[in-house]
């Protein structure tokens, strides 16, 4: 992967001297198709919001599209699994589900803890 590109967008994984197992840690942005790959006519804005570069930073953290929906979902599933291993700790909670199943209620209590 190019020095230059890692650099300007402080991409992580693959390594210089070993070519064969870099493309295992690229997400192919349209950022990264204009500007590593250099394909022609390609246009690096973002798919969803039209006005950024599609890079991994713009994807998973600064597109408005995706802020309202995505990006809240995400919170709120960290936000779960929280509850849910707080709740365990504290012996509030028996239930072992997966944390893709667990849904928090708002109030918890037993007898030592109110
Ligand atoms: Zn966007």
């Amino acid at each position: 992967m190019c020095q230059e590109y890692k650099d300007k967008y402080r991409v992580k994984g693959g390594d210089d001297d070993d070519d064969s197992n870099e493309n295992n840690n690229v997400v192919l942005t349209r950022n990264y198709k204009e500007y590593f790959l250099k394909q022609p006519d390609t246009d690096e804005l973002c798919r969803r919001c039209g006005k950024e570069s599609e890079t991994i930073q713009h994807i998973t953290a600064a597109c408005e599209q995706l802020a309202t929906t995505e990006y809240v979902k995400r919170q709120d599933g960290l936000a779960k699994i929280i509850h849910q291993k707080l709740a365990e700790a504290a012996e509030l909670i028996e239930d072992k589900s997966p944390y893709y199943k667990y849904t928090p209620v708002s109030v918890l209590e037993n007898e030592s803890r109110e």
